[in-house]
């Protein structure tokens, strides 16, 4: 690889190179657990520091060390590690982060497992966590105190696209010498590069866009060498290691990212301009269209690509929603996102005593399918509505 080349080429070549022992073009997969060393002085120039070598599957793998170059490059950071879930990655990001007595503030726009993560166990080993609204950067500055130890969020938050203030963010984060970690999930390094904005620590879940296909759990933490090592660390101590299968469907994945990511980007485009001024639409959530209030700060971040997931509410309420729903044929009603079909999921509002429940709010993770066939799709669906 040499210096200067585009994300295209990167996404294809970086961490990539002729197996060296019988010069296979495409990393192969290490499906092994340990390393045997030729002898006893090769063991210990390793255990001094000398030439690396690989030793047990939990602490790395010639496959995973591909994948965490590669992702490495595309965030434009020093070192990545790779896990076996988002969750994984977060967890143990989060773990060396914030000790027992330090204080989190987190944004209160998140996945909802992180959210749980930080509320359950975080808190259980003696941390306090603050929640706020990482739009508003002020509320985020009053939120730190001494004992602050870390600031996390989402760029575009899931499920409700809320855009959070990533530059300010960065620039708080650098100000009070804390550690920024921002998931990066949504959008992916195709989009946007957070270490460029003054994260410390990007997450992401790798199941998602950069597998592209649905078929792998994965994770990723890219930063720089020294935190990235300890992370690692913590990782390996909660059994978190990436199986090599994983890792190199995951290195399939990454090098078609740009390609889908464009398309996942101009189809989520249409249909949120076709959402928003449709009849049978209460709300759409997508910081592309020009009324969404996170517009400006994600214009000034992404350019004019905003990724490929959007969220909406129906007028008609829980019978409205059934009615829709069950008319989607390309869209399937499923969890997680990142795919090349799409998927939509509904996100019930919990119903407070006397008032009626709130229309759920749908979730939809745009596919690769062809944009004309996907707003036909929608047009029908939301036709039966109109019509009712
Ligand atoms: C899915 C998801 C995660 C969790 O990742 P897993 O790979 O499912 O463990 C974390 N953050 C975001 C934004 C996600 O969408």
């Amino acid at each position: 690889m040499r210096q200067g080349h585009g994300f295209g080429t990167r996404s294809v070549h970086a961490g990539e190179a002729l197996d060296p022992t019988t010069g296979a073009f495409g990393v192969p997969i290490y499906q092994n657990t340990t390393y045997g060393f030729r002898s006893y002085d090769q063991l210990v120039d390793w255990r001094e520091g000398g030439v690396p070598h690989f030793s047990y599957l939990r602490d790395g793998n010639p496959t995973t060390r591909s994948l965490e170059v590669k992702l490495a490059d595309l965030e434009g950071a020093e070192a990545a590690v790779a896990g076996a879930s988002g969750m994984a990655v977060i967890s143990a990001t989060l773990l060396h982060l914030v000790p027992a007595g330090g204080e989190l503030v987190a944004s209160a726009d998140i996945y909802s497992v992180t959210r749980d993560f930080i509320g359950e166990e975080l808190a259980a080993r003696g941390a306090t966590v603050c929640f706020v609204d990482c739009a508003d950067v002020a509320a985020v500055a009053a939120a730190i105190t001494p004992q602050t130890r870390a600031l996390y969020t989402e760029v575009f938050a899931n499920p409700t696209l809320r855009v959070a203030d990533l530059a300010a963010l960065g620039a708080l984060a650098r100000e009070q010498g804390l550690p920024l970690v921002v998931d990066n999930t949504f959008l992916s390094p195709a989009l946007l590069r957070p270490i460029e904005h003054g994260a410390t620590v990007v997450v992401h879940s790798a199941t998602k866009y950069l597998s592209g296909h649905g078929n792998v759990l994965a994770g990723v933490a890219c930063g720089a060498r020294g935190v990235i090592a300890k992370i690692a660390r913590t990782l390996g101590h909660l059994g978190g290691a990436l199986s090599p299968f994983a890792a190199w469907t995951i290195l399939h994945g990454v090098k078609t990212l740009p390609l889908r990511m464009a398309q996942h980007c101009a189809t989520a485009l249409r249909l949120a301009t076709l959402l928003v001024v449709h009849p049978a639409v209460a709300a759409v959530n997508y910081p592309g269209l020009p009324g969404d209030p996170g517009h400006a700060t994600a214009t000034a971040l992404v350019g004019g690509r905003y990724g490929g997931m959007l969220s909406f509410t129906l007028r008609g309420g829980q019978e409205a929603t059934r009615t829709a729903l069950n008319a989607l044929e390309l869209c399937t009603l499923a969890v997680s996102l990142g795919e090349c079909g799409s998927l939509i999921w509904p996100f019930e509002e919990p119903a407070c005593a006397g008032t009626p429940a709130a229309p759920p709010l749908l979730r939809l993770s745009v596919g690769i399918e062809d944009a004309d066939d996907l707003e036909a799709e929608f047009v029908r669906a939301l036709g039966l509505l109109a019509a009712s």
